[in-house]
């Protein structure tokens, strides 16, 4: 008997069958006399169609009509699974995150949690409740609502079993675990028993949609473990947690790609010390995040730089460099939205030689040039041509031989 806190994403719940699903498995784990929250997503791709209808009206929407609208996809999908959970003779009551007064900063559409106020979770409970919570939503200081960015229903779960003290914090999707690579792409993939925080947050924050990067770090601060797995089966999924004494790191965990990032290059940027300095801090002033930069040999007393930075931030990021451009007497600014970045992840990476160089020769091999390249401790990522993507991600996961058969007969059967 304990506090368990799941969360079930978007497929889990796409349809009025699945909620039904999702009740069953709910009340399985309350009927052993459980205490249970639970978080949900918006059904199948609600939050997607919400955006295409406010693409249709603006293309510079106001924030905070934005999360006004999109908060309303898990507000359907809570109430559903509260009635599911009622019709098949439970007790069950959803809860939006301004009720729960889920707090959040003010930061529109990105939100980060500041503080969760657990008296009315514990009043239902208490009462006998299982209780139904709205995820990726909170509430700002002005009790406007506030969402956390793509993919935060995670967040919002583990936020929760932080705040509630839980016993067990599970996360449910599509995918049985976390896999070596995304298994849509690489049949072979092989699923992980245990991945370390670190190595879950390189791979949540360079494509690996599976977990969003904000519940890892909340989950590593508050060195809670995490349970990912199927809803549509009990299979073992993976557990998040630290690194284990004597443990030992694998070279490679995983291999990620990334679809998300623009590559700008200014050309012609004068060659005088804080010109790096002045760009890079107007476009953090502006909450856009710059991720891999180069700045080429210098000619004629003249640099090019070239850096990428995040789709969704490219009508802000657009806006500063060209503001900026224009002070500094930049020559010329290029936008590539055609690139892709592949990335590999190991805890071990640090401690054997010739690990990027592998990497990169097998890009070679296949052909694929490498435009950019980042590294750290832990990871090293490469810029290339987006057709490239899929093609690099098969070519690197087999080289650090990170599939197995078994699996593949596994996924057949
Ligand atoms: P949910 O809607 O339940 O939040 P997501 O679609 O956000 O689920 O995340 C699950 C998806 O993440 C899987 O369908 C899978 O294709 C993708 N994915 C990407 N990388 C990985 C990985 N390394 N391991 C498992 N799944 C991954
Ligand atoms: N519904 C939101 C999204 O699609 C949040 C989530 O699913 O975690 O991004
Ligand atoms: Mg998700």
């Amino acid at each position: 008997m304990g506090l368990i806190v799941q969360k079930y994403g978007g497929t889990s719940v796409a349809t009025l069958a699945r909620i039904k699903n999702v009740a069953d498995r709910v009340i399985k784990e309350y009927k052993k006399g459980n205490e249970i929250i639970v978080v949900v997503s918006a059904m199948g791709d609600t939050t997607d169609q919400l955006i295409k209808l406010i693409k249709g009206i603006s293309s510079n929407p106001n924030p905070r009509e934005v999360d006004m609208l999109l908060t309303t996809g898990e507000q359907v999908s809570i109430a559903l699974l509260s009635m599911a959970i009622h019709d098949k003779g439970f007790p069950a009551i959803s809860l939006t995150g301004s009720q729960v007064k889920i707090q959040t900063d003010d930061r529109h559409n990105q939100a980060e949690i500041m503080k969760i106020d657990n008296s009315r979770l514990r009043t239902e409970l208490d009462e006998g409740k299982i209780v139904v919570v709205a995820g990726f939503q909170g509430v700002n200081s002005q009790d406007d609502f506030t969402t956390l960015g793509r993919g935060g229903s995670d967040t919002t779960t583990v936020a929760l079993a932080a705040a509630m003290k839980a016993d067990r914090c599970e996360i449910y999707s599509d995918v049985e675990g976390i896999y070596t690579t995304d298994p849509r792409i690489v049949p072979e993939a092989h699923k992980l028993e245990y991945i370390s925080y670190d190595e879950m947050l390189e791979m949540a924050n360079l494509g690996a949609e599976v977990l969003h990067p904000r519940a890892v770090e909340l989950a590593k601060y508050y060195n809670l473990k995490l349970y990912i797995a199927s809803s549509f089966n009990y299979k073992p999924g993976t557990i998040v947690r630290g690194v284990e004494e004597m443990e030992k790191r694998k070279n490679v965990t995983g291999v990620t790609r990334d679809e998300d990032e623009v590559k700008i290059t200014m050309q012609g940027v004068p060659d005088q010390p804080g010109v790096a300095g002045r760009l890079f801090t107007a476009l953090a002033e502006h909450d856009v995040n710059v991720d891999m930069i180069i700045q080429n040999l210098e000619y004629n007393n003249m640099n090019d730089i070239t850096f990428t930075i995040n789709k969704e931030n490219l009508v802000r990021g657009k806006k500063v460099i060209h503001e900026i451009a224009s002070k500094l007497g930049v020559k010329k600014i290029d936008i590539d939205k055609n690139v892709a970045k592949v990335s590999i992840v190991g805890a071990g990476m640090i401690s054997t030689p010739g690990t990027a160089a592998k990497m990169f020769q097998v890009l070679g091999e296949e052909e694929i040039n490498i435009q950019m390249i980042t590294t750290s401790d832990i990871k090293v990522s490469c810029l290339i041509e987006k057709k490239y993507a899929e093609q690099a991600v098969k070519a690197i996961h087999q080289v650090f031989e990170l599939g197995n058969a078994e699996d593949v007969e596994e996924k057949a059967r």
